[in-house]
């Protein structure tokens, strides 16, 4: 049967049945274009080769550089699968949004896109509520009469806070719990707390939200890189932050552009009103469309699901393999570390003495990059690097780990 005459039965099959839709290639499934009802189906292309995109087996992390995670299978399935029918924007983020929060034991969730947008958001509702005309006002809060201020201990000051100025807010860092208690004032919107710093600030979480709830100001926490342990999901929310912020495309392996806005009814409903499909807002480019709204829901309500134990073996397993690789090499010294806060993961680090061997961090990064295959490592230094397997797929430890052995065995001898 020709090409032409297969797509002829095939679209007349699919007006009058739709179970054989099921049984075709998804490039089938679209739509013809209106001006050639029969296109030939595309050929499976390889963009990556097709633009000369270097690929890479990632055993850096979750970096944004490095398209963070790699969704899992049925992310993909579910992104492909709701890409072939409209629904309302609003009408989805309320249905997952309500499963969402009953998940992270929160009042209300919105998927946003990343955990910077979800702060961006949760602060512009706390700041406007539900009056459309503060909404349209931001981020000009000079002559308006929306509070300006947020504090933040001076340890945890970190890049992504930017995410709050885009309100217009001004940061005010503290250090001690009296300079806190000073800086509140009827300007202050909010107290954020940064996770991954929490044991380097003064105030720890409990404190922070009992000194906002005595002054009547929301509190919020981000926690982007924060899961695993599992149970952080619902933690924070359960503690009492007013909101939580939470990246989707990390270990959580949801879309990399998705995140999680949760907390406080009000909060929620009134970030809403500066997201898409509304505009005249500041959140209008923070758009999440419904393909990765489901994405991000699966990804969650799968992620609470799995077996975290067992994913906790498979990531020791693997990270030994790399570790025996490299331990025996005279001049090295490899140690695994589990960071206490954020990215919680087994960590390979690598370290060498450089008298016995001679290349510094950024050659052994270079050469790993420009082999066959590419591999990408991370944290590197004069002379270290640090290593991680939870990027990887199964068994590329093993290729990891021989290429390591192999450049630095190398530069030894
Ligand atoms: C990754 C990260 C962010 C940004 O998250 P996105 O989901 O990429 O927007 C914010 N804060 C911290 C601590 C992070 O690690």
């Amino acid at each position: 049967m020709q090409r032409r005459e297969l797509f002829r039965r095939l679209s007349f099959l699919t007006l009058t049945g739709g179970a054989v839709s099921l049984t075709l290639p998804a490039s089938a499934k679209r739509p013809a274009a209106a001006s050639d009802p029969n296109p030939p189906a595309p050929l499976k292309r390889d963009l990556f080769k097709e633009l000369g995109i270097r690929t890479f087996i990632n055993a850096a992390g979750t970096y944004t550089a490095m398209t963070g995670s790699l969704m899992h299978d049925y992310v993909v399935e579910t992104i492909q699968d709701s890409s072939i029918q409209f629904c309302m924007l609003d009408e989805v983020q309320d249905k997952v949004g309500e499963k969402i929060a009953t998940l992270v034991h929160s009042e209300a969730a919105v998927v946003t896109s990343g955990a910077f947008s979800a702060m961006t958001l949760g602060l512009a509702g706390i700041l406007t509520g539900m009056d459309q005309k503060k909404v349209e006002q931001l981020p000009h809060l000079e002559s308006t009469d929306m509070k300006s201020e947020v504090i933040i201990q001076k340890a945890h000051e970190i890049v992504y806070n930017h995410a709050l100025k885009n309100t217009g807010c001004k940061l005010i860092y503290v250090e001690t719990r009296e300079q806190l208690e000073a800086a509140i004032s009827e300007k202050t919107a909010l107290l954020h707390f940064l996770n991954i710093e929490a044991d380097k600030g003064q105030i720890k979480h409990e404190e922070w939200i009992a000194i906002g709830r005595k002054h009547g100001i929301p509190t919020s926490i981000d926690i982007a890189a924060d899961v695993p342990p599992v149970s952080n999901l619902w933690k924070f929310n359960d503690m009492g932050f007013s909101f939580v912020a939470i990246s989707g495309g990390k270990a959580i392996r949801g879309p990399q552009s998705a995140g999680l806005l949760m907390g406080k009814k009000e909060i929620v409903a009134a970030a809403r009103l500066s997201m898409p499909p509304r505009g005249f807002n500041i959140g209008r480019g923070f758009k999440v469309n419904k393909e990765e709204v489901l994405g991000m829901y699966v990804a969650l309500e799968s992620y609470i699901h799995q077996d975290h134990d067992r994913e906790w073996r498979q990531w020791e397993a693997a990270t030994a393999v790399i570790h025996q690789a490299v331990k025996p090499i005279k001049g090295v010294t490899a140690e695994i570390k589990v960071p206490l806060l954020g990215n919680i993961t087994p960590t390979l680090h690598i370290g060498w003495d450089p008298q016995t061997v001679k290349l510094t961090g950024a050659d052994l990064q270079q050469r790993m990059r420009n082999g066959e295959p590419s591999i990408e490592v991370g944290d590197v230094q004069e002379k270290h690097i640090a290593v991680t397997v939870w990027m990887l797929k199964p068994g590329q430890e093993k290729i990891v780990a021989a290429r390591l052995r192999e450049e630095l065995t190398r530069a030894a001898t």
